[in-house]
């Protein structure tokens, strides 16, 4: 798959990161335009603004959207911020209906990028559409299948392509309405040079209180934008009203994030440079250390092979991880660090060693 375009490609003219704002749900013609107009007073207007057609809810019964009607509405935006508009696509039929009324850009909801099926469907009913796409993570933390939406899209012609970070459901861990996992989009935007990838702070937060700090988390891992729910009666709202905020206080978070310039985008400085170095020669000494340490456990794996012992011995695997864990810590490495670390060594060791034995096996027959 080819590098994707930049957020400019979009032809939203983009220098600095992408700002999503509006409400959950567009519920009335009066709340779509009381939200613009307070986006407006506030001087807090969006690059583009979001507001959900269809909902896509938990349990039924709630508040599914307002549907095509809502579509109308979206002038009323254009009439008074002028700046592109998305809304949520479930569907072929959803699709149809949106580009129908002209709206800019489109995005995929977490519970639909979980499903092929209805992914693959959409792709249909756009191919040959030149329509930006944002793509948010699944439910549950699977690279794969995040990267399988946005190249299904991208197999049709859609080029315009982003993705949206919404954090993903956890059974126990309670803090966030949906766990951040960071290194989900990170390993997204590692595995694909150019992939923008927007925060969505409300979705993982779920509250007011703490919209500021995964936002400002956001920029400081590099991502590229940020999508916050915004109302002009929050707690009124028809859906996720505990998560919404007033453009007030939208436009106080905006301006008390630090947004960091894109490293990429930057020359690095000499200062930046100078360590860049170091870090590169103290990688080839890890580099170097873990040869000398794997060629030693081919060792210890021939002499197990030659005694007839097994590869995998548990006291000598507890007392490594114990010890090396403390030392790790005593070091101000952290516990989880220490084990992922070791457990990968060890791993790799295991299967050298197994290897060497299946070998030995091999020569004897
Ligand atoms: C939304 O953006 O309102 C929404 C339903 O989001 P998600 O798909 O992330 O749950
Ligand atoms: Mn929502």
């Amino acid at each position: 798959m080819k590098p994707h375009k930049q957020i400019k490609d979009w032809g939203l003219g983009l220098t600095t990161p992408l700002i999503i704002a509006g409400p959950c749900s567009a519920e009335t013609p009066e709340q779509i335009e009381q939200i613009c107009k307070e986006m407006k007073e506030e001087n807090m207007v969006p690059q583009l603004f979001r507001a959900g057609i269809w909902k896509p809810r938990t349990r039924p019964g709630s508040f599914e959207g307002v549907g095509e009607e809502g579509l109308k509405w979206m002038e009323i935006v254009r009439h008074h911020l002028n700046i592109p508009i998305t809304t949520e696509v479930g569907n072929a039929s959803h699709v149809e209906l949106a580009l129908k009324h002209k709206v800019d850009v489109l995005w995929i909801g977490a519970r639909t990028t979980v499903n092929p099926f209805a992914v693959q469907e959409i792709a249909e009913a756009l191919r040959g559409v030149d329509i930006p796409v944002m793509i948010k993570n699944p439910m549950n933390p699977d690279l794969e299948l995040w990267m399988g939406a946005l190249e299904r899209m991208y197999a049709v012609g859609i080029e315009k392509l982003a993705a949206i970070h919404r954090g993903f459901s956890d059974a126990y861990d309670k803090r966030f309405r949906n766990k951040p996992n960071w290194s989900m989009p990170i390993h997204l935007k590692r595995q694909w040079t150019g992939m923008e990838v927007i925060n969505d702070p409300s979705h993982i937060v779920g509250r007011r209180d703490g919209l500021l700090e995964v936002a400002q988390s956001a920029m400081n891992f590099g991502l590229d934008g940020l999508m916050i729910e915004t109302h002009h009666d929050p707690d009124k709202a028809w859906s996720d009203a505990k998560q919404q905020v007033t453009p007030a206080r939208l436009k106080e978070m905006i301006s008390s994030i630090d947004f960091k310039e894109s490293l990429e985008a930057m020359k690095p400085d000499e200062k930046l440079q100078d360590l860049r170095r170091a870090v590169d020669h103290l990688d080839d000494q890890l580099l170097d250390i873990l040869q000398e340490r794997f060629a030693v456990i081919d060792q210890i794996g021939a002499h197990k092979r030659e005694h007839h012992l097994s590869v995998f011995q548990s006291d000598r695997w507890k007392d490594v991880m114990e010890s090396r864990t403390q030392k790790g810590v005593a070091k101000h490495l952290s516990e989880k660090f220490m084990k992922e670390l070791l457990y990968c060594i060890h791993e790799e060791s295991v299967k050298r060693q197994e290897k060497q034995l299946r070998e030995g096996e091999a020569l004897k027959k």
